[in-house]
């Protein structure tokens, strides 16, 4: 009848309609070369319409094709074409209901599209059920972003860390663990192909439960019910093994809570997983990288590093606007990522539990005046990122993840309009404001701890950063200033904390320090950056000072809506003092003549400014 391709990426179905006598097990595959291929043959049976072909662009395997090889005898034969080195033993036929289902462990088929993993309005999506008729995956269905997939080769390392902290196949491995609880059945004849995700097993692992299936599953917001409490998530276009449905599993085993889960199909297609637990506020969906698994868990015995060992840290960022109501937002990672989503009626958390740095003042760039301009990061120490941004009610929230597992696709749609943003709330205004602290500066090093800022050669912006803060610090203290640092040490600060700690020291003045970089390695030179009318004069002072004293490319001031700028309600500006993208600048950043020179025109700036406004 049809080939088609699970958005799973990792399943080819092959849907075959009558009697096949075609079996597996004696199916006789045959290897030839030029180009590197197999095939089987299909005997007795005859292909509906033209022969179909699926394309797969970035993987070892790049081609399946279907064919009538010959009508007497009737005989379909399945061509399988794959990279040179690629192991075929990779690839398993499943035989389901007659139907053949090729598998082929990843990365075997890789495209550069997404796994709807997370959907508030499944009806929409267009992979939502899987429907005879041959699918070829044409690149503009793909919403590819720009180059990030490719040249990691530790990608496939990395998929194997995550596959193992969800597969259910190590259960029957010596790695020392023990699994108390299990409940699963080997892949049955019972598999409807009009499902999209098929849960054959779920089990007790990593201190939660585990939900293992085939295809590719989508789960829709979770939710809590009453008497007695229990956690509800559904998975639509799901169908549940029927051996396993109903039975209950406790969460744990060996004693410590009395949480017990169970798995039922609550509609024809759709699989309800109900935890019935007193905190079922605590419990959260953590998604596999393949889209093929989930781990339910409490929160409070989540510890990413038991869960999966890579790290991953945010590539790129991109947004889109995608229709006056819809607006979409790729990360990019380095390495595979493994994610939960969170709603709620007025936020969103995205939490990235590999990820362990990220370079904000990027992302921020990226989400300004977008409709993710409300996003914060914040490293959580043996958590990883907590992405949280506001959202409205009646927004709805889709989340993908690419097949390579190394980018994520945040998609937000408002039902209504959207209201022109309030100018203040009024609980700004409710306590009057002290003045600030005369002749008093908060300097802000950059970046710190696992955000490392940018990095080349080994040189890391955070360490140069805190090197000028600490000189600027030094050079006004000996004048008499008071000085006040958002951070003193190599340590992680979040950019509201920056904003909060400055609030709090009440400052005249605040000076952020950074060193740019750039993809190109050309540019270079000095720029000093502000966001509202009052800091700009500040802003001019100090990049004048910094051009009278270094001889190096003015870039100028520029108005930008940089975090710590944007939320620091006294004259604020963010210096970028050179490029460590560009190699004679680099080489020049990390001299005790330049590091001197920069401070010194850094703090003459900000005395000219504050002697000018006394
Ligand atoms: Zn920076």
């Amino acid at each position: 009848m049809s080939l088609s391709y699970d958005d799973s990426a990792s399943l080819v179905f092959i849907n075959i309609e009558g009697q096949s006598d075609f079996d597996v097990s004696s199916a006789k595959c045959v290897r030839l070369n030029n180009p590197n291929r197999i095939y089987f043959d299909i005997n007795n049976s005859v292909l509906i319409g033209a022969k179909q072909q699926l394309v797969f662009e970035k993987s070892n395997i790049k081609e399946i094709r279907l064919a009538q090889f010959s009508t007497e005898p009737n005989v379909v034969r399945v061509v399988v074409t794959f990279d040179e080195g690629f192991d075929t033993s990779k690839i398993k036929l499943l035989n389901v209901n007659g139907n053949i289902i090729i598998k082929a462990d990843s990365p075997a088929f890789i495209n550069d599209y997404f796994n709807v993993i997370y959907d508030e309005n499944p009806a929409l999506n267009p992979y939502s059920s899987i429907v005879a008729g041959s699918q070829v995956i044409q690149k503009t269905q793909m919403n590819t972003p720009q180059n990030f997939s490719s040249q990691n080769k530790n990608t496939s390392a990395v998929m194997n860390d995550i596959y193992k902290a969800f597969s259910s196949s190590t259960l029957n491995t010596n790695d020392g663990k023990t699994y108390d609880s299990v409940i699963s059945i080997d892949l049955s004849s019972d598999l409807k192909l009009r499902t999209k995700y098929f849960i054959n097993g779920y089990y007790i692992k990593n201190g939660g439960l585990l939900v293992s299936g085939l295809g590719q599953m989508t789960s829709t917001k979770v939710f809590t019910l009453d008497s007695p409490k229990r956690v509800v998530i559904d998975l639509p276009n799901t169908y549940v093994d029927k051996k396993i449905r109903n039975k209950e599993l406790s969460i744990c085993p060996n004693g410590g809570c009395t949480d017990v889960a169970k798995i039922g199909q609550f509609e024809y297609n759709r699989a309800r997983i109900v935890v019935t637990t007193d905190k079922p506020e605590k419990y959260i969906p953590i998604y596999s990288a393949d889209a093929q698994s989930m781990l339910l868990i409490n929160a409070d015995k989540l510890n990413h590093t038991t869960l999966v060992s890579s790290v991953a840290n945010i590539q790129k960022a991109y947004t889109k606007k995608l229709t006056t109501k819809s607006n979409e937002l790729i990360l990019s990672f380095t390495t595979p990522v493994v994610h939960s989503i969170i709603r709620n009626d007025d936020y969103l958390t995205l939490y990235l539990f590999n990820v362990k740095s990220y370079n904000e003042p990027d992302l921020i760039k990226t989400f300004n005046g977008t409709a993710f301009k409300s996003m914060t990061l914040s490293l959580l120490p043996s958590i990883g990122v907590k992405a949280e941004m506001k959202i409205k009610k009646d927004d709805v929230i889709q989340v993908a993840q690419s097949v390579d597992g190394r980018a994520i696709r945040l998609t937000v749609s408002s039902v209504k309009e959207t209201k022109p943003e309030d100018k203040k709330s009024s609980s700004d205004v409710v306590e009057p404001k002290k003045p600030p602290i005369k002749n008093k500066v908060v300097i802000d090093p950059g970046h710190g701890g696992t955000d490392y800022g940018a990095i080349r050669e080994g040189i890391n912006e955070k360490d140069i950063t805190m090197d000028l803060s600490q000189r600027v610090a030094s050079i006004l203290k000996s004048k008499g200033y008071k000085v006040a640092m958002t951070r003193t040490e190599d340590v992680y600060v979040g950019l509201q904390d920056r904003c909060d700690y400055t609030e709090a020291e009440n400052p005249q003045i605040f000076v952020s320090v950074h060193v740019n970089s750039a993809v190109a390695t050309e540019p270079y030179g000095i720029e000093t950056h502000y966001y509202h009318e009052p800091s700009k004069e500040l802003a001019e002072v100090i990049q004048k000072h910094l051009i009278k004293n270094i001889n190096t490319k003015d870039r100028g001031i520029l108005k930008s809506k940089f975090y710590v700028i944007n939320h620091t309600e006294v004259p604020a500006v963010l210096v970028e003092t050179g490029f460590l993208s560009n190699s004679d600048e680099r080489a020049e950043l990390i001299t005790e003549k330049r590091k001197q020179a920069t401070a010194k025109a850094i703090a003459e700036g900000i005395i000219e400014y504050l002697k000018a406004h006394k």
